[in-house]
């Protein structure tokens, strides 16, 4: 039935893609005029099965059509995956892997390497599932106590840090015993013992339950009070000895510095290290994070859930005003409709081939831009356990194939990297 109505020009409509099913009819004129007068659903694409795309318009007629007629009228039509099309990626440096991170994979993977599976490692080595995951795949157990251990096993401790308990637990059970802790966080371990032997009330600013938090607290239980916010330092008692402040490494400037004021408030001549004990890492990536931020439509921050320092850039993301901020384990959780400018970091425990993934599953038109604020160039050597292991398995190695002891190539431990040793474990 053909109806003396002007009809907006609609591509795919009566030129052949639907056949004559496409004859105009009152419910197609009803469709086609909905476009100029309903807001459009602008959320999907569809295509032809001849590869043509439909503009968002057109997209919701078509749908509109297929509702009332049914798949036959317009069968040609398919649903298609969201689209994005990111413009540029802002890369930030340093991201990823930190010099304590990379010091722990690596001793890990040495143990992995030395010694009949399984390996135990007490909590996860870093906070990244990936990483986890792939040392679970090479045999590594990794528990939450050392009576999970059976005897004799080799143990490595996480770069967390652990309670002394733990580390004289591991060192009574285990054949062989690396305890893998960052040395940033050794230092807050020692300033928590100096403090606690001279008689301070220690104020630790760290997060409850955090792995890191409850190894620091464990080496002077009696003597720290921890708080993470400006409310729990107003609910501290008034203390008769002295008080220092310290703090988890992995906190964020914005996490630590009102907390610190209201605690300095509160305790006039309270003890702080000359050093901070915010870790380089941690400030480093957020610098770099804020330096891109108010450039970008979407900001990618990729890590694991539980990796505090990865949550503190998500966080600083928001609060510098990105609308779109997403913390991703990796490409495929990326979302399908970003747009723009997009920035990505990674926390100090994420793989930097996952940073590619991302980046390639982007696809930008218009390429990468790293925006660096800062050389990393920090390295922590292996922990002497291991330092000992290679050095035994390098003497060993060199007899077994004839060679002689003074002419064998060094090993230079700072030359490899963790995440080409992840690649190749
Ligand atoms: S984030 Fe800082 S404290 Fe934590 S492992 Fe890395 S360097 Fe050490």
């Amino acid at each position: 039935m053909a109806l003396g109505v002007h009809l907006p020009h609609i591509p795919g409509f009566g030129e052949g893609v639907h056949g004559d099913q496409a004859s105009l009819d009152p419910i197609r004129i009803a469709v086609a005029l909905a476009v100029t007068l309903v807001p459009l659903h602008r959320s999907r694409k569809f295509r032809l099965t001849n590869g043509d795309s439909i503009e968002p318009e057109v997209d919701w007629v078509c749908r509109q059509a297929q509702v009332v007629h049914g798949p036959n009228l317009v069968p040609t039509i398919e649903a298609m995956p969201e689209t994005q099309t990111v413009d540029k990626v802002l890369l930030c440096a340093p991201r990823g892997f930190c010099a304590g991170v990379e010091m722990a994979i690596k001793a890990l993977a040495w143990m992995v390497r030395a010694f009949e599976p399984p390996v135990y490692c007490y909590h996860e080595i870093v906070h990244n599932k990936l990483v986890v995951d792939r040392f679970r795949e090479r045999g590594v157990v990794f528990v939450d106590e050392i009576s999970e251990v059976p005897e004799g096993r080799p143990i490595m401790l996480s770069a967390h840090g652990s309670a002394p308990e733990v580390v004289a637990a591991a060192k009574a059970r285990g054949s062989y015993v690396v305890n893998a802790v960052c040395p940033l966080v050794t230092k807050v371990h020692h300033e928590v013992k100096v403090r606690a032997s001279k008689g301070y009330r220690i104020i630790y600013v760290g997060h409850d339950g955090h792995e890191e938090a409850v190894g620091t607290m464990a080496v002077a239980p009696n003597a720290i009070s921890r708080v993470e916010s400006v409310e729990e330092v107003a609910a501290l008692p008034d203390f008769d000895e002295p008080t220092a402040l310290l703090a988890q490494t992995t906190l964020s400037h914005r996490e630590w510095s009102e907390v610190a004021d209201a605690a300095k408030e509160r305790f006039p001549g309270l003890w702080q290290p000359t050093n901070s004990d915010l870790c380089f890492a941690t400030t480093n990536r957020q610098s770099a994070l804020m330096a891109i931020a108010d450039r970008c439509d979407a900001i990618l921050v990729i890590g694991s859930a539980n990796s505090s320092n990865t949550n503190a850039l998500a966080k600083l993301a928001s609060e510098a005003g990105c609308e779109r901020v997403y913390r991703v384990n990796g490409p495929e959780e990326v979302p399908g409709n970003l747009v723009g400018t997009v920035g990505v970091t990674a926390g100090a425990s994420a793989p930097d081939d996952v940073v590619s993934a991302v980046i390639a599953s982007l696809d930008p038109t218009h390429g990468v831009e790293e925006v660096r604020i800062t050389d990393e160039d920090e390295y922590f050597a292996p922990p002497r356990d291991i330092r000992e292991l290679l050095a035994a398995l390098d003497i060993a190695a060199t007899i077994g194939v004839g060679g002689t002891l003074v002419d064998r190539p060094a090993l230079h431990d700072r030359r490899i990297n963790a995440t080409d040793v992840l690649l190749t474990l």
